[in-house]
């Protein structure tokens, strides 16, 4: 097994238009006009701050492919692929609750996911250890017949079954560590026993009344599905308890053979859609976390899809943590914001987070194991 970590980027991600209407508008008087907050910067920057450091020397670049309609299909509904791509060969469009997009937002689209799926293949085939992609548009709101909170196709959920039906891999498991619930994993696969969905994020944040711990999975698929929603002010002790004791333990009981990340992180500190603490050394440590646990079950196969996060001032410095991590690999750059997030009042577990994570842990014992592996 490769020991290398991939990196995939593509200039035109950048180029995926979002306009500059996202405030809420409510007809006239309008609300002036602002750059839509899903804009490129934070994205590009993450990729600049690697190429100024020494990580840009052992990361392996990896470029994205177009993803197919059919394997786009695997997830979405054939009138909706058409409706994305009628659109954008007009002016643009909006995708659905919020996804902007501009001419060409389709093959923008289309190679967002197929990025993913270049990533993933990249990681099967064993040409890197370990691979994250900077994918835009991200994808985890997006539901099987619209786009969702700028979202257009569901990257992660297209990977999972490009993993199953073209790549010989059944047990797959996303993390979600977005700010956001991941609504759209969750639906996808919420009845289905061998994708375990575990989404971490600020509790009814987005969308409303949505990532529930009650939100357990249904039928054959029961167990799993879990969400920690935890209360808006969560920092470090927060993230790190609800890996040790939820989402750590439920990976090792489900063994996936390939684990993905939808890596928000509009979970961190400064983020203005979001309201909560996380620093580098979060995303470092559930990286960490992540690794190991791959390495027990999955071979190592772990696979970052990046999805929200919007401080651009703040975001290439958790996306440079995540990178380190996954690479083992220093950057020689420091997180010029360590202090000011590190040593804030908050950052260890406070007794209402402690609160929600208790109500989610007996859910654990509750993650399918695979077939035949009962009473190991
Ligand atoms: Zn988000």
């Amino acid at each position: 097994m490769s020991s290398r970590t991939g990196l995939l980027f593509h200039e035109t991600y950048m180029w995926h238009a979002t306009g500059t209407q996202w405030l809420p508008t409510a007809g006239f008087p309008l609300t002036q006009p602002l750059a839509h907050v899903e804009g490129p910067e934070a994205k590009r920057r993450i990729k600049n701050l690697v190429d100024a450091s020494a990580l840009a020397d052992v990361l392996v670049p990896l470029k994205p492919r177009s993803a197919t309609p059919a394997e786009i299909g695997r997830v979405h509904t054939p009138e909706y692929i058409a409706r994305i791509a009628a659109e954008s060969a007009g002016v643009g469009g909006d995708a659905g609750f919020g996804t902007p997009f501009g001419p060409g937002g389709y093959e923008i689209a289309l190679l967002s996911a197929g990025g993913v799926l270049a990533a993933l293949e990249a990681v099967v085939a064993g040409r890197v250890a370990n691979a994250y992609a900077i994918a835009r548009p991200p994808g985890h709101h997006a539901l099987p017949d619209t786009g969702y909170g700028f979202c257009i196709f569901n990257n992660g959920a297209i990977a999972i079954r490009h993993a199953q039906a073209a790549l010989g891999l059944r047990r797959v498991a996303l993390v979600d560590w977005d700010a956001h619930h991941g609504n759209g994993a969750q639906h996808i696969f919420y009845e289905d026993p061998e994708v375990l969905t575990i989404s971490l994020h600020q509790d009814n944040s987005y969308p409303k009344n949505s990532g529930t711990v009650a939100e357990n999975g249904a039928g054959r698929g029961l167990g799993a599905n879990l969400n920690i929603p935890l209360p808006p002010g969560s920092g470090h002790g927060a993230y790190v308890a609800a890996f040790e004791r939820v989402v750590v333990p439920a990976l090792r009981r489900f063994r996936p053979e390939l684990i993905l990340v939808a890596s928000g992180l509009d979970c961190s500190y400064f983020d203005p859609l979001a309201r909560m603490m996380a620093y580098s050394e979060t995303f470092r440590v559930m990286t960490q976390l992540l690794m190991q646990v791959a390495a027990e079950t999955a071979a190592g196969r772990l696979v970052g899809i990046h999805e929200g996060g919007y401080s651009e001032a703040y975001v290439p410095f958790c996306g440079l943590a995540i990178l380190e991590t996954l690479a083992g690999h220093d950057s020689g750059i420091a997180d010029p914001f360590r202090d000011v997030c590190g040593l804030a009042g908050g950052q260890a577990l406070q007794p209402h987070q402690d609160a929600v994570i208790r109500t989610v842990e007996p859910r654990v014992a509750g993650v399918p194991e695979p077939l035949g592996s009962e009473g190991r």
